[in-house]
């Protein structure tokens, strides 16, 4: 089975070691690095619960 698609963080673009959930101003689900939790914050990024 396939895993699902690969988890990228979708501010640096590279691959989420600590992948959170967000929801970016365009209500699309994205995936955020640790290191770029930050920014999402700033961005006002929803956090996706689960
Ligand atoms: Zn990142």
């Amino acid at each position: 089975m396939f895993s699902i698609f690969r988890k990228k963080c979708a501010i640096c673009k590279k691959k989420a070691a600590q992948p959170r959930k967000y929801y970016d101003d365009q209500r699309k689900p994205i995936v955020v690095c640790s290191a770029c939790v930050s920014y999402a914050e700033r961005r006002a990024f929803q956090k996706r619960g689960f």
